[in-house]
Protein backbone atom coordinates (compact mmCIF):
# COMPACT_ATOMS: atom_id res chain seq x y z
CA UNK A 1 0.00 0.00 0.00
CA UNK A 2 3.19 2.36 1.11
CA UNK A 3 4.61 1.73 -2.60
CA UNK A 4 1.50 2.58 -4.11
CA UNK A 5 0.99 5.77 -2.79
CA UNK A 6 4.97 6.81 -3.29
CA UNK A 7 4.44 5.69 -7.19
CA UNK A 8 1.42 8.27 -7.40
CA UNK A 9 3.93 10.93 -5.46
CA UNK A 10 6.95 10.34 -7.86
CA UNK A 11 4.71 10.38 -11.31
CA UNK A 12 3.47 13.91 -9.72
CA UNK A 13 6.42 14.95 -9.03
CA UNK A 14 7.99 14.39 -12.10
CA UNK A 15 5.68 15.83 -14.28
CA UNK A 16 5.80 19.18 -11.58
CA UNK A 17 9.79 19.05 -12.37
CA UNK A 18 9.11 18.98 -16.32
CA UNK A 19 6.26 21.46 -16.14
CA UNK A 20 8.48 23.60 -13.93
CA UNK A 21 11.06 23.67 -16.42
CA UNK A 22 8.96 24.15 -19.55
CA UNK A 23 7.51 27.75 -17.44
CA UNK A 24 10.94 28.71 -16.78
CA UNK A 25 11.70 28.43 -20.57
CA UNK A 26 8.25 30.51 -21.20
CA UNK A 27 10.13 33.42 -20.33
CA UNK A 28 14.13 33.05 -21.98
CA UNK A 29 14.58 34.25 -25.50
CA UNK A 30 14.14 31.56 -27.56
CA UNK A 31 17.25 29.24 -28.94
CA UNK A 32 15.50 27.31 -32.21
CA UNK A 33 14.64 29.50 -34.93
CA UNK A 34 11.84 29.35 -37.97
CA UNK A 35 13.94 27.90 -40.20
CA UNK A 36 13.83 27.95 -43.39
CA UNK A 37 11.46 31.38 -43.04
CA UNK A 38 14.45 32.53 -40.63
CA UNK A 39 17.97 31.88 -41.21
CA UNK A 40 21.28 32.22 -38.78
CA UNK A 41 23.34 34.82 -39.89
CA UNK A 42 26.65 32.97 -41.19
CA UNK A 43 30.08 34.06 -39.99
CA UNK A 44 32.11 35.85 -41.72
CA UNK A 45 34.53 32.67 -42.18
CA UNK A 46 31.65 30.42 -43.19
CA UNK A 47 32.74 27.87 -45.78
CA UNK A 48 30.13 26.60 -48.18
CA UNK A 49 29.40 26.51 -51.75
CA UNK A 50 32.54 28.00 -53.86
CA UNK A 51 32.09 30.56 -57.02
CA UNK A 52 34.64 31.43 -59.45
CA UNK A 53 34.66 34.88 -61.21
CA UNK A 54 35.69 33.95 -64.67
CA UNK A 55 36.45 37.10 -65.85
CA UNK A 56 39.56 37.39 -62.94
CA UNK A 57 40.77 33.75 -63.75
CA UNK A 58 44.07 33.54 -65.28
CA UNK A 59 43.82 29.38 -65.46
CA UNK A 60 47.41 29.19 -63.71
CA UNK A 61 45.99 25.97 -61.84
CA UNK A 62 47.08 26.77 -58.12
CA UNK A 63 43.78 26.00 -56.64
CA UNK A 64 43.09 22.37 -58.27
CA UNK A 65 46.59 21.19 -57.35
CA UNK A 66 45.68 22.65 -53.80
CA UNK A 67 42.60 20.63 -53.69
CA UNK A 68 42.97 17.54 -51.11
CA UNK A 69 40.30 16.25 -53.34
CA UNK A 70 41.36 16.54 -56.89
CA UNK A 71 37.40 18.20 -57.39
CA UNK A 72 38.36 20.91 -59.57
CA UNK A 73 39.50 20.48 -63.43
CA UNK A 74 41.26 23.05 -65.58
CA UNK A 75 41.50 23.10 -68.63
CA UNK A 76 43.36 26.12 -70.79
CA UNK A 77 44.48 26.89 -74.45
CA UNK A 78 47.52 29.71 -74.76
CA UNK A 79 46.11 33.00 -76.50
CA UNK A 80 48.60 33.55 -79.30
CA UNK A 81 48.57 37.03 -81.25
CA UNK A 82 46.89 39.26 -81.85
CA UNK A 83 44.36 37.95 -78.79
CA UNK A 84 44.22 40.73 -75.89
CA UNK A 85 42.39 39.17 -73.15
CA UNK A 86 43.58 41.69 -71.17
CA UNK A 87 43.95 42.06 -67.06
CA UNK A 88 42.55 40.70 -64.39
CA UNK A 89 41.10 43.56 -61.79
CA UNK A 90 44.08 42.72 -59.50
CA UNK A 91 46.40 43.73 -62.55
CA UNK A 92 47.50 40.31 -63.19
CA UNK A 93 47.74 39.41 -67.28
CA UNK A 94 45.83 37.06 -68.89
CA UNK A 95 47.53 34.81 -71.23
CA UNK A 96 45.46 31.44 -71.01
CA UNK A 97 41.70 30.59 -72.39
CA UNK A 98 40.16 28.63 -69.59
CA UNK A 99 38.46 26.15 -71.90
CA UNK A 100 37.49 24.19 -68.64
CA UNK A 101 36.58 24.94 -65.57
CA UNK A 102 34.70 22.36 -63.76
CA UNK A 103 34.21 21.84 -60.29
CA UNK A 104 32.29 18.61 -58.99
CA UNK A 105 30.93 20.06 -55.66
CA UNK A 106 29.67 16.59 -54.85
CA UNK A 107 33.31 15.86 -53.51
CA UNK A 108 34.23 18.89 -52.29
CA UNK A 109 35.18 19.00 -48.14
CA UNK A 110 34.66 22.40 -47.86
CA UNK A 111 38.78 23.17 -46.98
CA UNK A 112 39.40 26.29 -48.70
CA UNK A 113 42.50 25.21 -49.55
CA UNK A 114 41.77 26.11 -52.85
CA UNK A 115 41.05 29.92 -52.02
CA UNK A 116 44.07 30.57 -50.02
CA UNK A 117 46.41 30.25 -53.28
CA UNK A 118 44.58 31.99 -55.93
CA UNK A 119 46.83 34.86 -56.92
CA UNK A 120 43.62 36.97 -58.51
CA UNK A 121 40.83 35.96 -55.24
CA UNK A 122 38.73 35.02 -57.55
CA UNK A 123 37.59 31.62 -56.33
CA UNK A 124 35.76 32.10 -52.90
CA UNK A 125 33.52 30.76 -50.67
CA UNK A 126 29.90 32.26 -50.72
CA UNK A 127 27.14 32.15 -48.29
CA UNK A 128 25.43 30.09 -49.85
CA UNK A 129 24.59 26.48 -48.17
CA UNK A 130 21.06 25.12 -49.57
CA UNK A 131 22.16 23.58 -52.84
CA UNK A 132 21.02 19.58 -52.32
CA UNK A 133 20.14 18.14 -55.43
CA UNK A 134 18.08 14.80 -56.26
CA UNK A 135 20.50 14.05 -59.20
CA UNK A 136 24.45 14.02 -58.02
CA UNK A 137 25.77 14.61 -61.58
CA UNK A 138 23.87 18.49 -61.41
CA UNK A 139 26.63 19.32 -58.50
CA UNK A 140 29.54 19.17 -61.45
CA UNK A 141 29.42 23.08 -61.96
CA UNK A 142 31.04 24.42 -65.03
CA UNK A 143 32.34 27.50 -64.42
CA UNK A 144 33.89 28.57 -68.07
CA UNK A 145 32.16 30.83 -69.80
CA UNK A 146 33.19 29.87 -73.30
CA UNK A 147 30.92 28.03 -76.15
CA UNK A 148 31.95 24.87 -77.01
CA UNK A 149 33.24 26.98 -80.56
CA UNK A 150 34.82 29.55 -78.50
CA UNK A 151 36.79 26.54 -77.48
CA UNK A 152 37.38 24.74 -81.01
CA UNK A 153 38.37 28.59 -82.44
CA UNK A 154 40.72 29.03 -79.46
CA UNK A 155 42.62 25.34 -79.81
CA UNK A 156 42.82 25.93 -83.80
CA UNK A 157 44.60 29.05 -83.69
CA UNK A 158 46.76 27.70 -80.87
CA UNK A 159 47.89 25.04 -83.32
CA UNK A 160 47.83 27.19 -86.36
CA UNK A 161 50.48 29.57 -84.22
CA UNK A 162 52.42 26.50 -83.40
CA UNK A 163 52.73 25.04 -86.69
CA UNK A 164 53.70 29.00 -88.42
CA UNK A 165 56.30 29.15 -85.64
CA UNK A 166 57.58 25.39 -86.96
CA UNK A 167 57.52 26.75 -90.14
CA UNK A 168 58.98 29.53 -90.00
CA UNK A 169 61.99 28.37 -88.05
CA UNK A 170 62.52 25.69 -90.80
CA UNK A 171 62.79 28.32 -92.69
CA UNK A 172 65.44 30.13 -91.10
CA UNK A 173 67.26 26.90 -90.77
CA UNK A 174 67.14 25.71 -94.24
CA UNK A 175 68.62 29.58 -95.33
CA UNK A 176 71.35 29.25 -92.98
CA UNK A 177 72.43 26.28 -94.49
CA UNK A 178 71.63 27.27 -98.02
CA UNK A 179 73.95 30.29 -97.13
CA UNK A 180 76.60 27.76 -96.19
CA UNK A 181 76.73 27.86 -92.24
CA UNK A 182 77.83 24.71 -91.07
CA UNK A 183 77.14 23.49 -87.62
CA UNK A 184 80.38 24.27 -85.39
CA UNK A 185 81.91 21.35 -84.67
CA UNK A 186 81.90 19.83 -81.45
CA UNK A 187 85.05 20.42 -79.20
CA UNK A 188 87.62 16.69 -79.36
CA UNK A 189 88.13 15.41 -75.78
CA UNK A 190 91.93 16.33 -74.85
CA UNK A 191 94.15 16.27 -71.76
CA UNK A 192 92.76 14.59 -68.91
CA UNK A 193 90.35 12.47 -70.67
CA UNK A 194 92.59 10.32 -72.58
CA UNK A 195 94.55 10.16 -69.25
CA UNK A 196 91.60 8.54 -67.74
CA UNK A 197 91.06 6.64 -71.22
CA UNK A 198 94.47 5.20 -72.67
CA UNK A 199 94.37 4.92 -76.62
CA UNK A 200 95.67 1.30 -76.20
CA UNK A 201 92.52 0.21 -73.37
CA UNK A 202 90.20 1.52 -75.84
CA UNK A 203 91.77 -0.37 -78.93
CA UNK A 204 91.02 -3.71 -77.18
CA UNK A 205 88.05 -2.66 -76.35
CA UNK A 206 86.82 -2.48 -79.81
S1 LIG B 1 37.15 23.67 -50.74
FE1 LIG B 1 38.73 22.08 -50.56
S2 LIG B 1 37.78 20.24 -51.39
FE2 LIG B 1 36.50 21.97 -52.06
S3 LIG B 1 37.30 22.50 -54.10
FE3 LIG B 1 38.39 23.77 -52.60
S4 LIG B 1 40.26 22.63 -52.09
FE4 LIG B 1 38.84 21.19 -53.10
S1 LIG C 1 43.99 29.78 -58.62
FE1 LIG C 1 42.51 31.38 -59.16
S2 LIG C 1 43.32 32.25 -61.06
FE2 LIG C 1 44.34 30.29 -60.78
S3 LIG C 1 43.08 28.82 -61.93
FE3 LIG C 1 42.32 28.79 -59.81
S4 LIG C 1 40.66 30.28 -59.76
FE4 LIG C 1 41.82 30.67 -61.64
Amino acid sequence: MKRYFKDIWDSFYTIGIGMGVTFRHLFTKSVTIQYPDVKLELTDRARNRLYVNMDDCIGCDQCSKACPVNCITIETVKAVPPDDLGVTSTGNPKRLWVTKFDIDIAKCCYCALCVYPCPTECIKMTDVYEFSEFDRHNLLYNFSTMTPAEVENAAMKFEKWQADKAAAKKETTDKKKAAGEKPQPKKQETGDSNKNNPPDENKSES
